[in-house]
């Protein structure tokens, strides 16, 4: 089949094109973002894969459809930037992949902690300049502090159990509690309260819904310890970013450590180093000290790009041979 993907970066292609070697799509890499604009760009393609920042609206999504697009492979886990409403009206399927390296967010969550308590970042500068001295890069222990995992599913199970391996302890929050975790990992769930209130460290896995959406605001950096270091490798908006800004102001929160920013879409995986930052939150929050920011690249291991390529080459070949969709997304 031909598959347009939208959004390429030189990091991934290699690993489509090696993966295709087993499966002979014809597949067009496009650096543009799919929009209103490029979608265009896809007509005479039979499948879309599109990646988070690519913008699934009705509009878009029409488009293709009379384009003669017939299949949407998102090559991300996450969906929330898809109208699915609207795919289904025009039924065209979406599929995703669900999975791909939940290690790799974890692990770069335990990264940004690691960092920004032992201030690793720092101490390389301080070292390269010949700056030996120590002061300012105190750190804690890990060991026996209390971490709060928000959303226990694939990355905040294995998240939660590195913690453990560190010997903190485990407050975690979901509306589905994992047992496994409970019986081998000492996990206790407790009600969000309860972790704001215990946490030394709170770390976000739960998806953006309507539900997540600013969960951390105000009112809940309110009921948090003094101090406390809060990892968001989920996505932007479940932080209320003008919040963030007051307690980090304020000296409430500790350190933050963000691998997602509400408004990334125009500014992530882009290289912005020759233009005048326009945002001026995402600027603020660049000039904390104890902030840590990624553009979004938690995923980014080889074992995950590999994963990636393989599912959404897998879920086409799949579409092709009117297989069952077993990553195709409904809209509930
Ligand atoms: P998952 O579906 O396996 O786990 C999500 C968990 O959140 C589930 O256990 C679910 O029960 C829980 N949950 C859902 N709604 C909730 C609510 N309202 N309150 C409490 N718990 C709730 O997903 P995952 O693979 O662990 O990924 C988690 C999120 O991480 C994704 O949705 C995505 O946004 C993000 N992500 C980020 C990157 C990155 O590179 N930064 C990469 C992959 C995924």
């Amino acid at each position: 089949m031909k598959i347009c993907i939208y959004d390429t970066h030189k990091f991934e292609r290699e690993f489509f094109l090696s993966c295709n070697e087993n499966f002979k799509h014809e597949i067009v890499f496009f650096e543009a973002r799919l929009n209103t604009q490029t979608v265009a760009m896809a007509k005479g393609a039979d499948v879309v894969c599109a990646f988070v920042n690519d913008k699934l609206n009705e509009d878009v999504l029409k488009s293709l459809q009379q384009s003669g697009i017939r299949l949407l492979a998102l090559r991300s886990a996450g969906f929330n930037h898809v109208d699915l409403k609207a795919a289904e009206r025009l039924k065209l399927p979406v599929v995703r992949v669900p999975e791909y390296s939940p290690y790799a967010v974890a692990e770069h969550a335990v990264a940004l902690i690691l960092t920004l308590n032992r201030k690793t970042h720092k101490a390389y500068n301080r070292v390269r300049e010949a700056n030996f001295n120590l002061d300012g890069l105190v750190g804690f222990d890990l060991h026996g502090k209390t971490v709060g995992v928000i959303g226990t599913g694939k990355i905040g199970s294995v998240f939660a159990r590195i913690m453990h391996g560190f010997g903190a302890r485990v407050l975690a929050y979901d509306i589905q509690p994992n047992e496994q975790l409970i019986a081998k990992y000492n996990v206790e769930y407790k009600d969000l309260p309860v972790i704001f209130k215990n946490a030394d460290i709170i770390s976000l896995h739960v998806p953006l819904t309507t539900q997540t959406k600013h969960m951390l605001n105000a009112s809940t950096f309110e009921q948090m310890k003094k101090g406390v270091m809060i990892i968001n490798t989920g996505r932007g908006a479940l932080i209320d970013t003008h919040d963030l800004i007051a307690v980090l102001k304020t000296g409430k929160i500790g350190a933050a450590g963000l691998d997602v920013y509400e408004e990334e879409e125009n500014i992530f995986f882009r290289d912005m180093s020759e233009t005048v930052l326009q945002d001026d939150m995402l600027a603020r929050l660049l000039t904390f000290p104890n902030v840590l920011i990624t553009s979004h690249q938690a995923f980014l291991t080889q074992e995950a790009l590999k994963n990636i390529a393989t599912t959404t080459l897998q879920n086409v070949t799949d579409f092709e041979q009117g297989k069952v969709l077993k990553n195709q997304v409904r809209s509930n």
